[in-house]
């Protein structure tokens, strides 16, 4: 992901409203580029303070900003790991597919 893409995704981030690989791509590239990152910052604490001022709730929004973004590595860790496990069985499958092939083959020649 470029920066000039990784732009139009900020505000959906903030928002919650990316998903999907959009939403890992963009993350990625949120650790791993310092610019980006700053400009989510402020998007996010700036969407934050507004809303916290109208509702008047202390706040501590840079740890809330280090969760929001660590569940969402966690909910990706776990996403990843369910396609892990679905290849697995695929691959399982695959295999005792052609296990029973030979068989067949074996037992009828
Ligand atoms: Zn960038």
């Amino acid at each position: 992901m470029t920066c000039q893409e990784s732009e139009q995704y900020i505000q959906d981030f903030v928002d919650d409203r990316l998903t999907g690989d959009a939403l890992e791509a963009f993350l990625w590239h949120i650790n791993t580029c310092k610019t980006c990152f700053d400009e989510m910052e402020t998007s996010f604490l700036l969407k934050e303070a507004l809303a916290r001022l109208e509702d008047g709730t202390s706040f501590d929004l840079h740890s809330e900003l280090k969760e929001k973004i660590s569940l969402t590595e966690q909910y990706i860790r776990w996403h990843n790991r369910g396609a892990v496990v679905r290849r697995l069985i695929l691959t399982v499958a695959g295999l005792m597919v052609a296990l029973e092939m030979m068989y067949l083959y074996l037992y009828y020649l």
